[in-house]
């Protein structure tokens, strides 16, 4: 968003001139109502006593609180005696802390036209004033690094109980175990993702489901996690994943089955439906506003069948339109 001076109404008035006068008896001064004895001072036609008197009706200036005697300037219906008192209401950029009447809102923030074209926080979005090394190239702001990011396997490991739990009283019967956990950081999961997906996946993932099938053994499930994600995208990527080994754990041929976007659509969806159900606003709109072909449409795909549906709709949509096959020992090829 673009604040334009211009569209603020900007008056400069010349106030009248003040005539000192004396002689003549001048009757009563208009301010304060005492009668002029002799000298006295006529201000767009009216007498005064003084020049206080005169000064009193004087508008004075919203930013230094003094009357304004000559050219001022009316913004929103307030006045300033000069363009000092104006730029001093101005916000400042965050980083740099200069006042520019054309600054810019970045989520709400002010920042000066340089600063405001970023580079980025991958956390909150704002453009970043000191920059946290997370150890593979992603932009972190410090104080994001320092309050937001998840930066420890054990919490990471706290996080994804809770996913779990949020997860299973969806309905989402999931009687395999839960996946080992594993927080990487971005080099880590691209070179994990390297072996499998396409070139778009990797370059947007914070999460990887690997499950290792083997006949008459149960299936080792990983679900690889990225590091210094704040937590409520952990919830976010958490539960889609858990829906990749929900999946797996039901039915033996989603892949099969499952277009790529329907695939992740879907695992988009779980996630969009518990984060708006558990208040996770930021899960909620970076599910929204994504315009990925897979992700992002993938997503509107599924959630114009499934709409506001539970777990029974999940299924219905699954077996009976999709023709996926439930799997008689959950877990088991
Ligand atoms: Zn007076
Ligand atoms: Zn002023
Ligand atoms: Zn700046
Ligand atoms: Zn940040
Ligand atoms: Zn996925």
């Amino acid at each position: 968003m673009l604040f334009n001076f211009k569209t603020l109404a900007v008056v400069l008035i010349l106030f009248g001139f003040i005539f000192p006068v004396s002689g003549k008896s001048p009757g009563r001064c208009a301010t304060c109502g005492r009668s002029i004895v002799s000298s006295f001072s006529v201000f767009e036609g009216k007498n005064y006593c003084s020049e206080v008197c005169v000064e009193k009706l004087l508008p004075t200036c919203h930013q230094c609180q003094k009357r304004i005697i000559s050219n001022f300037i009316k913004v929103e219906n307030r006045n300033y005696c000069s363009d000092e008192c104006f730029d001093l209401t101005i916000s400042p950029c965050e980083i740099c802390g200069l006042r520019n009447r054309s600054y810019v809102l970045v989520e709400g923030v002010p920042f000066c036209e340089k600063h405001a074209k970023g580079p980025f926080c991958e956390i909150c979005l704002l453009p970043v004033k000191t920059k946290a090394d997370v150890g593979d190239g992603r932009l972190i702001c410090k104080s994001c690094h320092q309050s937001r990011a998840v930066l420890t396997g054990s919490r990471m490991d706290l996080i994804y109980q809770a996913t779990w739990k949020q997860f299973s009283a969806f309905s989402m019967n999931t009687s395999g175990s839960l996946p080992v956990v594993k927080m990487v950081n971005k080099t880590a999961l691209n070179f994990l993702l390297g072996k499998t997906f396409r070139d778009n996946d990797i370059h947007r993932s914070q999460g990887f489901y690997l499950r290792k099938e083997e006949t008459g053994k149960p299936a080792e499930c990983t679900l690889y996690l990225l590091s210094a994600m704040d937590e409520p995208l952990v919830y976010a990527v958490g539960y889609h994943e858990t829906m990749h080994h929900w999946l797996a754990e039901n039915y033996s041929n989603v892949s099969q089955k499952l277009s790529h976007d329907e695939h992740e659509g879907l695992c988009q969806w779980v996630s969009w439906r518990l984060c708006s159900d558990l208040g996770n606003v930021r899960g909620v709109q970076i599910i929204e506003k994504d315009t990925d072909p897979v992700y992002g449409d993938g997503f509107r795909k599924v959630k114009a069948v499934l709409k506001e549906g539970n777990v029974q709709d999940v299924r219905r949509w699954l077996e009976q339109d999709k023709g996926l096959k439930v799997r008689s020992v959950s877990g088991q090829p």
